[in-house]
């Protein structure tokens, strides 16, 4: 299937053959969910009968729909204010039935004339994935999503993780947590959105699910969607979910890796090639990039107030620009095409959160790739130790470059990269920037462990 670079109107018959499935399928109605610059999930929902009206021409919003921050603050640009008016559109290709007489479809921009509006994050992404096919090129992704669970007190302050918490990768949070955990299981099963697998994560209270690869725009919403279904279970057992980069002030956070793997043709780029590890030239132009471009773009992956308390040496969430086979304190992990691993080669990129936009993420990753293909980046030296047990000497002379210490600066880095700037286009680079930056001022008023307080539930839904 190729991507068309904008979502096309369908027509009368298609979108009936569309909303009448639903409708014999026993959905009443369709939420439309649109992933904003903060990373924050905005939503807008119709009667199964309007459909049709809300996937063309679509449903009115205010621009600052693209500049609402994590707080409900409108971060006004000179482009984006109260004056004018958009269209959300339902991909209704991409709309799933989610149970309970509800319908799921992610959302884009539209002007009101049914031009499609250049910042939009689900558009960008989509472009990309369609410049990456008419080079040749398929590409697959797959995010790990991590999260900890909650008594629903927590939402009003009570902040102790649900269950006993532990222990890391045990059976006992599993057992504890049955009864979400089977319909989660359940639920995702319903919505033909695959799990790779599920276990306890390291810290207390933290479980982390794989999603199975698509393509890029397929992964993101298959992201999107893993959260709202993940957040309607916890509700029904009386539970929170927080996928905050930060949950408690000490100790390890949630990221929100993504795997990435590329072929031409029949042919992995990971693999099969001459280059360490058998990685091809175009594979290892396309890790360089990352690498090389990291510094640049973490801002988009890595974005919120709370990113850089996360993004820690020690914390396996890929702090420093290198790579490394198996290298988990590495920002891009090569996961090589062995016999135990039937899913192929691939790329871990560790440093994402999820506080950023999943298409936005995607999009960055997808357009630094192919950046690489274009310039034939060099595959830099592999770095096979813990690069935080480098000195400063030591990184700086393998050229290793600490990544997402300080959110000012990082955007300071995105703002002034031709690579970000070409990939996601002055329209959402200035939305994100104004967003982010926004972030930035509420982060002087507090220390760190308010904003982990009373940011946790900010990208739950
Ligand atoms: N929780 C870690 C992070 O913040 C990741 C642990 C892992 O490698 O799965 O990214
Ligand atoms: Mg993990």
């Amino acid at each position: 299937m190729t991507t068309s670079p904008h979502l096309g109107v369908m027509g009368a018959d298609e979108i009936d053959r569309h909303a009448s499935n639903l409708r014999g399928a026993g959905v009443r109605l369709l939420r439309g969910t649109f992933a904003d610059a903060g990373g924050v999930l905005r939503a807008k929902q119709v009667p199964i009968s309007r459909a049709g009206a809300f996937h063309s021409p679509g449903l009115g919003a205010s621009p600052v729909w693209v500049i609402f921050c994590i707080d409900d603050g409108i971060a006004f640009t000179e482009n984006f204010g109260a004056v004018g008016d958009m269209r959300l559109r339902a991909d209704l290709e991409a709309a799933v039935d989610i149970g309970d007489g509800v319908a799921w479809a992610p959302l884009e921009l539209f002007d009101q004339d049914g031009a499609p509006m250049s910042f939009c994050p689900r558009g960008i992404l989509r472009g990309q994935q369609a410049a990456a096919e008419t080079d040749g090129l398929s590409v697959l992704a797959a995010a790990e999503i991590e999260l900890v669970l909650f008594g629903a007190a927590a939402a009003s302050g009570d902040a102790a993780a649900a269950g006993s918490g532990g222990p890391a990768y045990g059976l006992r949070p599993l057992m504890e947590q049955a009864p979400f955990l089977d319909d989660v299981h359940r639920d995702f099963d319903d919505a033909g959105l695959a799990i790779e697998q599920l276990h306890a994560e390291y810290g207390t209270g933290q479980i982390e699910l794989s999603i199975a690869p698509a393509a890029p725009l397929q992964a993101a919403d298959a992201n999107v969607l893993a959260r709202i279904l993940l957040g309607r279970a916890a509700r029904r057992h009386g539970l929170a979910v927080s996928f905050s980069p930060k949950v408690f002030a000490e100790g390890i956070g949630n990221g929100a890796h993504v795997h990435l793997s590329f072929w031409r043709g029949a042919e992995p780029l990971f693999s099969g090639g001459d280059g360490p590890h058998g990685l091809t030239d175009d594979g290892g132009a396309i890790i360089g990039a990352l690498v090389k471009h990291m510094p640049e773009v973490v801002g988009a992956l890595a974005p919120s107030l709370l990113s850089d308390a996360r993004l820690q040496p020690g914390h396996w969430s890929g702090a420093f620009a290198c790579w490394g086979l198996e290298n988990r304190e590495a920002a891009v992990r090569l996961v090589a095409g062995t016999s135990g691993n039937p899913r192929g080669a691939n790329i871990e990129v560790k440093c994402i959160d999820a506080s950023a936009n999943p298409y936005i993420a995607n999009a960055v990753l997808l357009g630094v790739a192919l950046k690489g293909l274009a310039d034939h980046d060099p595959l830099p030296p592999e770095m096979t130790l813990d690069p935080g047990s480098l000195s400063d000497d030591e990184r700086a002379a393998n050229g290793i470059v600490r990544i997402g210490e300080s959110q000012a600066e990082s955007l300071d880095a995105l703002e002034a990269s031709a690579v970000a700037q070409d990939i996601l286009g002055a329209g959402l680079m200035e939305a994100l920037l104004a967003v982010r930056r926004h972030e930035v001022e509420i982060a002087k008023e507090a220390t760190p462990a308010e904003l982990v307080e009373r940011f946790r539930f900010a990208w739950s839904v």
